[in-house]
């Protein structure tokens, strides 16, 4: 067993490492357990390599059926631009594309780097090869059994992460972890990832992207919509609005319910309008043939999909179609409804929905309520963000609630 650390912090994600940052600026000695060979495994990868950290639009709006109460406390003690100037002042810029904030070299690792670096500053310690196992509480000290040591701290910082890329290291204990400690986690799933369609065409339109709109339906009641790059793929849609919907189709499915998907290809644009639109494109384009109808208005492989999901034939004449025709192929171009018949796994999200009831935590220390001296931080907790750097800013903004609340200040 070690001597009591201050703070001992389980996981070196980045909201472990702002926790450790922070939990040491304020005076504490501080130590994280890392179960991987390194920390900050999962930060190289986000963004596309490029780490998009922040927005510069944030909100508790911006967070999925977040508590105000509970998420904005956090958002406010270390907001947006403070994590851009405090970025800054430690030597790292950033740059901003349609709201999205990167560091200004666009490179994942300047964030990792300079979170390393400021933990070596601070003398903070990352034990590697350190899985955690399980945590007690012994005589007002709490101990740490992880694969390669015990420790023991005054007090400790979970930090896990949740189960959405397991091979970067959040495989999920910091759930058992936190049950085992009596908390209440709500199951789980896969978030901002790609929804499967029950869509027989979908070999045929792989691989097209196009600007759209997905609305998701449950039991027939329309949850969520988003408007943007939506990706074909062989198995349905991916891309960031289909990111955007998707923890409410993954829900609902999972409750057994039924789901389905409304793509439309003319954003902002309703059947009627869709139809006043092709109409006046058909008067125009009358000779052509109807593989040829969408030329400069769709994708090739989609407006294919189209004509013949309409039951017509490419070969042939647009102008045998007539007005009714214009209305079928309107009506699919603004509103092709399927059903949602899977999504991406955990390897392939990006982040979970569900985690540690926020109910389980003071509000703005993010201590347990039930185990005073631990504090939760990041992904872990029921607190899921939209794509935009949302998720990293929780990270962020959580770890220095908790680190700064455990190190007592
Ligand atoms: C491909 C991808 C791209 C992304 N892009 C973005 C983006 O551009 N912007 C954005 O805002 N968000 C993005 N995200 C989401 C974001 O990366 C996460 O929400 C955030 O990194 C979570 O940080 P965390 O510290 O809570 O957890 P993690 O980063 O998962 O860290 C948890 C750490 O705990 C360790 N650990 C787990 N269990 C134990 C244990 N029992 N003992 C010891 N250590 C343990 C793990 O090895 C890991 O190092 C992306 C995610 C992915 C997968």
């Amino acid at each position: 067993m070690s001597h009591p650390y201050d703070v001992l912090v389980i996981g070196g994600g980045v909201s472990g490492m702002m926790a450790a940052i922070t939990a040491a600026e304020n005076g504490a000695e501080v130590v994280i357990l890392e179960g991987n060979d390194r920390v900050g495994k999962k930060i190289l990868s986000t963004g596309n390599g490029r780490c998009n950290f922040t927005n510069e639009q944030l909100g508790v709006e911006n967070y999925y059926d977040a508590d105000p109460a509970f998420v904005k406390p956090v958002l406010d003690q270390f907001s947006n631009r403070d994590l851009i100037n405090w970025l800054q002042s430690i030597g790292v810029d950033s740059k901003v594309q349609s709201g999205r904030v990167y560091p200004a070299n666009e490179q994942a690792t300047a964030i990792l780097d300079i979170l390393r670096l400021q933990m070596n500053r601070r003398f903070v310690r990352a034990e590697t090869f350190k899985k955690v196992r399980s945590i007690r509480k012994n005589d007002g000290l709490f101990e740490v059994s992880s694969v390669n040591g015990e420790f023991a701290a005054k007090k400790v910082v979970l930090a896990c992460g949740s189960k959405a890329a397991p091979h970067t290291g959040s495989d999920g204990s910091g759930y058992l972890l936190a049950e085992k400690l009596g908390m209440k986690v709500k199951k789980p799933l896969p978030a901002l990832t790609n929804l499967r369609l029950n869509a027989p065409y979908s070999q045929e339109w792989d691989g097209v992207r196009v600007d759209g709109t997905i609305t998701i339906l449950v039991d027939g009641r329309e949850v969520a919509s988003d408007t943007g790059q939506l990706q074909l793929t062989d198995y349905g849609v991916s891309g960031i609005p289909t990111f955007q919907v998707s923890r409410y189709a993954i829900r609902a499915l999972d409750e057994g319910k039924e789901v389905q998907a409304i793509l439309s290809f003319l954003p902002g644009m309703d059947e009627e309008q869709a139809f006043d639109c092709l109409m006046a494109r058909y008067e125009r384009v009358k000779e052509y043939l109807a593989r040829d109808f969408f030329i400069g208005l769709l994708p090739k492989k989609l407006a294919a999909v189209l004509i013949k999901q309409a039951g017509f034939r490419h070969s042939k004449p647009i102008r045998y179609i007539g007005e009714d025709g214009v209305r079928k192929l309107a009506k699919l171009m603004s509103g092709m409804k399927t059903d949602v018949r899977g999504h991406g796994n955990f390897k392939q999200a990006q982040v979970c929905s569900g985690g540690v009831l926020t109910s389980e935590l003071v509000p703005g220390t993010l201590e347990s309520r039930k185990n005073p001296g631990l504090y939760l931080a990041g992904e872990l907790i029921d607190v899921d963000g939209m794509c935009g750097g949302y998720n990293l800013q929780w990270a962020f903004s959580s770890g220095a609630a908790a680190g700064k609340a455990a190190a007592g200040r």
